[in-house]
Formats: C-alpha cells, structure tokens, sequence
C-alpha cells in the first residue's frame, strides 16, 4: 500500500511544476528510466484451453480480442474471485506488476488504444469531462491489416464513441447513455465473431464500476461480486475466441478504493495502488506461459495485441511508470488536491518511492524514489481546459462529478 502523504516524512519544496513542453519530450524521460531488456521466458509452452483449441483454424487466420474490465482490482484478480480468468492467464503470459496512467475510464482506454499516455494522446479525463482523442491520434483497428473486419462493443458512455474512443473500428456497439449489463456487450460480441475471417475486436464490461449490485451485506462483499459476474459473463466470448485461436489481451483501465482512504469506493480521486495497479495478460496458442513481475504500463496493450515477444525490444519493462489523479474533492486523500482535473496531482511511481507534483502546492518525495526519476514527473505537462462537458442524470447516478469535482455526488460514502 502507498504511503499516505500526510504519514511520510516528506520533502517539500516550492511550486516548481512544470509547464508545457515541446512533442517528444515525454518519450525521451520515458526512454531514460526504462529498464534494460530483460531476457524473455524460458517457461515451457503453456496448456491451451480446453479441446477448443483442436479448432482448425486456417493459415493467417487472425482474430485478436482485447478485453477491458472497468474498475477491476488487482487484489481481485485470483482463482477466488475471478476463477476462469485466472485459468486462462496462468496458460498464458501475466503481467504481475502492471500499471494504469489514471483512475479514469476515457483516458485510460485511449492508452491501451493508441499506447500513449494521457498527456500525449490528448484526452485527460472522462469524455463527458469535455475531452476527447484527437482525430490524428493512431489507435489500434486503424492498424489492423487490409481485410481484417474491427468492432468494439462496450458498456458504458466513458467508453463510448463519444470523445474518439471509437475511432478505426468498423462497427461500434455501445449504450447512448450510462451503462448496460456485460452480458449485452458479450452477446454483440459473439454475434460479430460467428462470422468467419480476420477480426480485431475490443469488448469493455463494466460491472465492477459503481453503484454496486448485489446481495452482500456490505459495498466490500457486492465489489466481488461484481467482479465474480464479470469473469462469469465472459465465459461464453472466452470458448468462442478460444475456438478461434484468438490472441487475448486481458486488462482493467484502473481499480478501485474501498475502505483504505477517506474518499472510499471511488477511483477517480487517488493515485494509490489501489487505483492504478491493475490486471493484465495474454492469451494465444502457441504462446509460453509466464508471470512476469517486472513493472509496465497499460501503454503496452497495443504491443500485446500486436503479438509482440517479451524481449524483442518492444516490450521494454519499466523502473517507473507515471500517472495522474482524476478529480478530487476536499478531505479525499491521499494524492487529491481539491482543484478538480486541472489541478490533479502528477505521479511518478518506481518500486522504492513516488514524486508527486500537486499544482500549486510543489513537489513531494514520499519514500525513496530513484532520482532520475524527477525528470520523467518534470516532462508531463500541466492538463489542459476541458471542452464541452456532458453533465447528464445517467452519469451522476454513475457517480461522476463535472471537471470541477464537486458538481456531482461522489460514491463514497
Ligand atoms: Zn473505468
């Protein structure tokens, strides 16, 4: 668990953030702080799933599915809570130490779709925040080879078409307002794929997102659950890709607080472990089985699904990954300042310790990050002003607040 801001001894210094800076500043902090290559896995072939996997498939046969879990915990992510998942990724390759950018539906998609972080793809917060994905942003359909049919079936308007989220993809499937069941996206889904020939497909279920459903006694006991139906509504997508012997690329956008601070069950105001630790593997025939602990970032989903080896020089594992908090309010801590998406917090995180920028209050070191590591949190810039924001009683009964973080009721309690 992070340490909270106000346990640690931590330094402080004057405001120092930093402003804009020129295109490209970014990847070249990132490329300082990655890690050396490390060498790929030795594991053996990993069991395929099931007889399924007898499909005959024929040569150059490509289906690639990425599938998103909203709100999903890394904590929740076992043979307990998510049983076939958890078979599925211990076939396959599971990134153990893998990292969301933000606690925000919108933005964190549009990293696993373009591979870029938040402040370099362009939309920073949720698309009813009044951002969006800049038209001359590269997602992942758009790279899809010539013949390769792309859909996306999605279940909720963070992750809608609204904001750019569906741009490449031949078919977009998700509601005009608020969310709908994962059994709905899942059913479109396996619609789509029962015709043949190469397909890229993205399939988003939002059960774990607030409110919570269920019959626990507590918000704790229905979050599982939640997330217990969300691996039982794949079931059905999982056989049908397995039988195309698909490549999979399982992940959350971002997890959730529950108890552990005072803005409880909520994800967009904390930059705690939390939120941004999240689940993520691969799946495929043929692929060796691995657990990797090395840290990434969802910035690799598009690596993934391209079928890119560990090792091979795309993959680089990362000794820090950055991130920002979403929106926060007064009292919400650790990691808020109440100044809304503008004045979010900027993180830097590497396994010993974390810089966190807060505008307007300076920077402070909690634990003992590596010092190279203040230059990747001085490259990201301030967030811009949001657009046109969408303010509707569907996403409040979601519990999302507008940019200022206090237009709408918060989740907790
Ligand atoms: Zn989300």
């Amino acid at each position: 668990m992070m340490t909270r801001l106000s346990d640690t001894t931590a330094t402080f210094r004057p405001d120092d953030a930093a402003g804009p800076v020129a295109p490209g500043r970014i990847l070249q902090a990132l490329a300082t702080v990655m890690a050396p290559m490390l060498v790929a896995s030795s594991a053996p072939l990993g069991l395929l799933m099931g007889s399924g996997c007898s499909s005959n498939a024929p040569p150059g046969y490509e289906t690639v599915a990425l599938i998103t879990i909203d709100t999903w915990r890394r904590d929740h992510f076992s043979e307990a809570h998510t049983p076939a998942l958890w078979e599925l990724a211990a076939q396959g390759e599971r990134f153990d130490n893998a990292w969301s950018p933000i606690g925000l539906t919108s933005p964190s998609h549009a990293t696993m779709l373009t591979g870029l972080q938040p402040w370099e793809h362009g939309m920073e917060a949720n698309n009813h925040h009044g951002y969006r994905l800049p038209d001359g942003a590269q997602t992942w359909p758009e790279t899809a080879p010539a013949g390769t049919r792309t859909a996306a079936c999605v279940s909720a308007f963070p992750a809608g078409p609204d904001g750019g989220l569906a741009q490449g993809f031949d078919r977009f499937d998700g509601p005009e307002a608020g969310e709908r069941s994962g059994e709905v996206a899942v059913e479109r889904a396996i619609e789509w794929l029962s015709e043949d020939g190469p397909a890229w497909l993205w399939v988003h279920v939002y059960e774990p997102h607030g409110p919570y459903a269920g019959t626990g006694p507590d918000d704790v006991s229905r979050y599982a659950e939640e997330v217990r139906r969300a691996d039982t509504i794949l079931v059905p997508l999982l056989e049908v890709l397995e039988k195309r012997q698909a490549r999979v690329v399982v992940a959350a956008d971002h997890g959730e607080v529950l108890l552990e601070e005072t803005c409880g069950r909520q994800h967009e105001r904390s930059t705690s472990e939390h939120v941004l630790r999240v689940p993520l593997f691969r799946w495929e025939p043929g692929r060796a089985s691995a657990v990797r602990s090395e840290r990434v970032g969802l910035d690799v989903v598009p690596d993934l699904l391209a079928g890119r080896a560990w090792g091979d020089g795309s993959l680089e594992a990362r000794t820090a990954t950055p991130a920002e908090s979403g929106l926060c309010e007064p009292g919400c801590a650790p990691g808020c300042a109440p100044l809304g998406v503008l004045g979010r917090d900027r993180v830097v995180l590497d396994d010993t310790g974390r810089w966190v920028a807060r505008p307007g209050r300076g920077v402070f070191v909690e634990g003992r990050p590596r010092p190279e590591h203040r230059t990747l949190l001085d490259s990201i810039p301030a967030v811009p002003a949001p657009g046109t924001v969408v303010d509707t009683p569907e996403l409040r009964a979601l519990g999302y607040t507008g940019p200022d973080g206090r237009s709408g009721p918060s989740i907790g309690p």
